[in-house]
């Protein structure tokens, strides 16, 4: 009787872990996408909740892998809580973890200088003690010393840059040049900044998105409204830690921001192409009937750039997430297959420039 009871404790516990976790993309075959948050903060800088919150919001989020990146240099509630070891946000919400849990979470902290050179998240470190330095540039290279990833946060931020465009300050390009960080964000809380999606591409920069998160989840990115946190999704051979942490060095993300995707052609269109799927429903006359399917979490605002017109829309069409849609296509002669060539209006991949796909379709 007691194991019985031990046995439907373990279950009723595994299955709240495991049971509600979302799908946000099928993933193409020998690949993991990661779905990451890697800048959030506690009562152990300038957030508002324990880290058990964090980790209890990731869980509902169903996220893989979230860092708690305190402020190193910024402590709101140093009156009323004693932080000797700036290691503890994580060990405290690495603790609350189960075994087998899907949720992982890694080490970091938020390097955090006035600009130049601004704001650095750090994470895969050991040890958050020695990088609180006032020299920003010798934080950095503590960090790097111990194997960290480090990425520029929030280039676009007001309080930094009054007219929102992140551009590189010469000490910037020194840190480039000795390759002192990695990445950027390119989405941080609710902005989004074409100007640091250039800077990654042009230094090759890994693309990142963070809701930078103080207060809480649920009240900043409202669920009922179909609104959510950004999501860097890492490409990622298998779950291991080093595995998703070579996958950040090379580059290998994309970002779900609002209705957006963000992130190299090469990450994002062999996800997308997984995640598409068009068939033919057959011919009324000389009129086929093709159904779009999308099984991913991001609605498809695709513009048709084939040759043919459709029966019931123009060349604009939205397929919703996790939806479908039912085209009527006038080819004029009944025809064993045509391509289908979309543009995605919501998908970027630089600067003014969007995804296209071509999918042979059979009639
Ligand atoms: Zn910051
Ligand atoms: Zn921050």
């Amino acid at each position: 009787m007691k194991n019985l009871t031990l046995i439907l404790i373990i279950l009723i516990t595994f299955n709240s872990y495991s049971q509600k976790r979302k799908v946000f993309f099928k993933s193409s075959k020998g690949n993991f996408l990661i779905s990451s948050d890697l800048h959030i903060h506690s009562v152990f800088s300038d957030g508002e909740v324990w880290p058990s919150i964090r980790v209890k919001e990731a869980r509902r989020d169903s996220l893989d892998l979230i860092s708690l990146t305190e402020h190193l240099e910024y402590l709101s509630y140093k009156n009323d809580i004693i932080i000797p070891d700036r290691n503890r946000s994580y060990i405290v919400s690495k603790g609350l973890l189960q075994k087998e849990e899907a949720l992982a979470v890694v080490n970091g902290t938020e390097i955090t200088k006035p600009m130049p050179p601004g704001h650095f998240n750090a994470i895969f470190i050991k040890d958050a003690n020695p990088l609180l330095n006032p020299d920003g540039k010798v934080a950095i290279q503590e960090a790097n010393n111990q194997g960290a990833f480090v990425f520029w946060n929030h280039p676009n931020w007001v309080e930094n840059r009054d007219d929102g465009i992140a551009r590189l300050d010469p000490l910037h390009r020194e840190l480039l040049n000795e390759k002192l960080f990695h990445g950027i964000e390119v989405v941080n809380e609710n902005t989004y900044s074409e100007e640091a999606l250039e800077i990654a591409l042009s230094n090759n920069l890994t693309i990142m998105g963070t809701s930078d998160i103080h207060g809480l989840i649920d009240w900043e990115y409202k669920k009922n409204d179909g609104e959510h946190r950004p999501i860097t999704f890492i490409i990622s051979k298998n779950r291991t830690i080093k595995s998703i942490r070579d996958a950040l060095f090379n580059q290998k993300t994309f970002v779900w921001h609002k209705d957006m995707l963000i992130g190299k052609e090469e990450n994002i269109l062999p996800v997308i192409k997984e995640n598409m799927t068009i068939s033919s429903k057959g011919y009324y006359k000389k009129i086929v009937t093709v159904n779009i399917k999308n099984h991913s979490v991001v609605p498809f605002k695709l513009k048709y750039l084939g040759e043919y017109t459709f029966h019931s829309y123009n060349s604009f069409l939205e397929v919703p997430a996790k939806g479908e849609l039912n085209v009527t296509i006038k080819t004029k002669e009944i025809l064993d297959s045509i391509e289908m060539k979309f543009q995605f209006l919501n998908i970027v991949t630089a600067p003014k420039k969007f995804l296209e796909i071509t999918k042979s379709v059979k009639l």
